[in-house]
């Protein structure tokens, strides 16, 4: 599945669960859970590959970007909305972090997991051509929708 839907996924994770550590470790939870529903892939070659990684790996840290500015905006000031936010964030990066792996790798030539946790990850995709819209594009609206729903509810508290 796409980062930006993981990370759109970790924003829904965070503004439910209302508390950071909580957040993060269901965020990571899920990455696994959603990598094993249908979606997008299986790349024609390492070219494909990299060009949607990149615009996908963009469009994730735009998610995270715009996720931030609505809650921060939506918080009421004081220690309940520094904690959603905090909730927020917490469930964003752990719901990204299976995948930081790759790019950690090609950049920095260092591999964050373990090879076990890599062949489990790669093992469990349930990849398809020809997903973008029906499976990836409707999925992305559903959790912006819904995470900005919740952020909205939360944040009026
Ligand atoms: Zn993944």
């Amino acid at each position: 599945m796409l980062v930006t839907n993981h990370v759109l996924s970790g924003a829904v994770i965070g503004a439910a669960a209302k508390r950071p550590l909580p957040a993060f470790l269901v965020g990571i939870a899920s990455h696994f859970a959603l990598d094993t529903l249908p979606h997008w892939g299986k790349w024609d070659d390492e070219k494909e590959f990299f060009r949607v990684a990149v615009a996908d790996g963009l469009a994730g840290l735009a998610a995270m970007a715009v996720v931030t500015r609505a809650v921060v905006k939506a918080g009421e000031p004081g220690s309940p909305g520094r904690r959603l936010t905090a909730a927020v964030l917490a469930g964003m990066a752990g719901a990204a972090m299976p995948d930081l792996d790759k790019p950690s790798h090609l950049l920095l030539g260092h591999k964050l997991w373990p090879d076990a946790v890599n062949r489990l990850h790669g093992r469990i995709q349930n990849e398809a051509p020809n997903r973008f819209v029906s499976h990836e594009l409707v999925a992305a609206a559903g959790f912006a929708l819904t995470a900005a729903a919740l952020i909205r509810r939360r944040a009026a508290r």
